[in-house]
């Protein structure tokens, strides 16, 4: 998601008391950031942080952060903060690459990964966020019995997903073609900003559920 680009966001965001500047310092350290010890969740690409915050709204005993790179897409989510802050939620602009930079060892207990941009060519299938690359990377900071749960619309990106599982290691738990219409799956879901909008188009929601 590119929004234009807003005059001022990174000025924004640079003085945003809801977003980690330097994240790399809390490496290993997040339970000081929330000054408790609950599990800490996170969204990887988060977009407008609809999803990440009716989550946080909903579960005051789990910490959030949320992930997104584009400065102009995470001030929309700053910008709801300011009318409604969550104690337990913070917003880190970055690149996800870098994620085992910013969380420790088994630091995180879950992953969201929803809606992520398809890469649809060959030579940046390395840049999906579900790639056996990507899944390298959260098997360092995730807990041994943590879980990855990915959401799409696009059937492609998930079929090149479920195939990615094996060969990295991990194991598929759950899944559905049809997330609104799969009773068990649908039951706790929270939408998303992009679920609204492409499942509005009759779109149907791809999902799984992987651990190791
Ligand atoms: N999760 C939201 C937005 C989906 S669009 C929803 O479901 O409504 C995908 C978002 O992920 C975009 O905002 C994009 O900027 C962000 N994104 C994609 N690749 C990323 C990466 N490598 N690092 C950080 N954010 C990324």
């Amino acid at each position: 998601m590119r929004l234009r680009n807003i005059t001022g966001s990174r000025e924004m965001i640079a003085e945003s008391r809801f977003v980690v500047h330097e994240p790399q310092e809390y490496k290993g350290r997040w339970r000081e950031l929330f000054s408790n010890d609950h599990p800490l969740r996170i969204e990887i690409g988060m977009g407008k942080g609809r999803f990440i915050m009716d989550l946080a709204r909903m579960h005051p005993e789990i910490n959030y952060v949320g992930i997104e790179k584009y400065s102009s897409v995470l001030l929309r989510g700053i910008q709801k903060m300011e009318t409604d802050p969550l104690p337990n939620l913070y917003f880190i602009r970055m690149e996800a690459e870098e994620i085992a930079d910013v969380f420790g060892r088994e630091e995180v207990e879950r992953i969201y990964l929803n809606f992520s941009d398809p890469w649809p060519k060959d030579r940046h299938a390395k840049r999906r966020l579900p790639s056996r690359e990507f899944l390298k990377r959260y098997d360092e900071i995730l807990v041994r019995d943590g879980v990855i749960e990915f959401k799409t619309d696009n059937e492609d990106l998930f079929r090149f997903a479920l195939e990615e599982i094996a060969p990295a290691g991990w194991q598929l738990l759950q899944m559905t073609e049809d997330l609104h219409h799969d009773e068990k799956m649908l039951a706790g879901n929270v939408m998303t900003e992009y679920e609204e909008k492409f499942s509005a188009l009759g779109n149907p929601i791809y999902k799984y559920v992987i651990a190791r």
